[in-house]
């Protein structure tokens, strides 16, 4: 069988390399991938900046956003990405491994494990999680909605501290991460706005389809019309990153979910901790996602109208030419590779 695989640590190592075909082991299923989405973490493995191989293996099979059909009953599943520690951590001893304590958790197609990226794969039936058939393929945006679905649970966790009222979200970034942090905060009846780079074309549209308000320019003067008691940072970039915790209404909770690669900025720390302290805001960081977010991810995308999130897949590439998938397009949202096509 095919796969994707990477030398981690070496940049353009990446091709399609011959396997032998997977045999499952007691409790696990043989799956068939169907569609398989591409994220910036693969984006960055395939860089040689992110990403370990299983041990003793040169390559890594790569691939974390599954969908797939298991051979024996049809059965439609997404699969969960990150495994708890051997140790385990307290978080990871009560399937918290998102929580993970002690950072030796692996991570299918990312740290210490092979991915989904396969024509044929295996899953531990603990971590596959049911696809209703009437998602279909836009299942496969289940491990990206679980990413949020985590985050937005920690911020109602949050929200529940004190008497405020939350009614205005700003989500900065437009692509999958901010999307589907959109959709959650209309799901959530909240009034969502979301700032971008790009001024014209699918980002603008496909916010506004949801019926948030879209935004450009820069993120104070976003934020000063907006005055946002949450905001879920999606880019990692350091400006927005600075901005986001600084104008917020007061006791606002600012979520971060992105990561970029290393960059100063000069931040008034003194000015940022004043108003931190002197408006109760919360701060906080947001990675991977455990059993129950994949399952409100599934809930939500169910609610959510499948011409929507159909927008958001904006491109399909073929296996064997499965590098083109990470190639960013100025108009690409979410591209995947499509196992069916040739
Ligand atoms: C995945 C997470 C993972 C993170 C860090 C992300 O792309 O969605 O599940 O924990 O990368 O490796």
């Amino acid at each position: 069988m095919r796969a994707m695989t990477v030398i981690p640590g070496r940049p353009d190592s990446a091709e399609l390399t011959e396997l032998p075909e997977p045999e499952p082991k007691d409790g696990e299923l043989l799956v068939e991938p169907l569609y398989l989405g591409v994220c910036g973490t693969d984006r960055e493995i395939l860089d040689g900046a992110h990403g370990e191989p299983p041990p003793g293996h040169e390559r890594l099979v790569l691939g974390h956003e599954l969908l797939g059909r298991v051979r024996d009953t049809g059965r439609l599943v997404a699969g969960i990405v990150r495994r708890p520690d051997p140790v385990p951590c307290a978080c990871c001893a009560r399937g918290e491994w998102d929580m993970c304590r002690n950072g030796q958790y692996t991570e299918r197609g990312i740290k210490a494990l092979d991915g989904y990226g396969a024509e044929l794969v295996t899953i531990e039936e603990d971590f596959a999680i049911s696809v209703p058939d009437e998602l279909g393929t836009l299942g496969v945006l289940a491990e990206p909605s679980s990413i949020l679905a985590k985050a937005w649970e920690q911020i109602d966790r949050i929200a529940t501290r004190a008497c405020s009222v939350h009614e205005s979200v700003l989500v900065t970034g437009a692509g999958p991460i901010g999307l589907l942090a959109a959709l959650m905060g209309v799901q959530r009846e909240l009034e969502v706005h979301v700032l971008d780079r790009a001024t014209e074309g699918v980002k603008p549209e496909t916010v506004n389809a949801l019926g948030a308000e879209y935004h450009t320019g820069d993120i104070t003067e976003v934020a000063r019309q907006c005055d946002p008691d949450v905001v879920v940072e999606c880019t990692g970039v350091a400006e927005l990153v600075a901005g986001a915790m600084q104008h917020t209404a007061p006791g606002a909770i600012v979520c971060l979910t992105g990561v970029a690669a290393s960059r100063s900025l000069s931040v008034d720390v003194g000015a940022l901790n004043n108003e931190l302290v002197l408006e109760n805001d919360v701060v906080f960081g947001s990675v991977n996602a455990n059993r129950r977010h994949f399952e409100q991810a599934v809930s939500s995308l169910r609610e959510a109208d499948p011409d929507w999130l159909g927008r958001l897949i904006t491109r399909t590439v073929p296996l064997d030419r499965w590098t083109d998938a990470l190639e960013k397009g100025d108009d690409d949202i979410k591209v995947v590779v499509d196992f069916s096509q040739r």
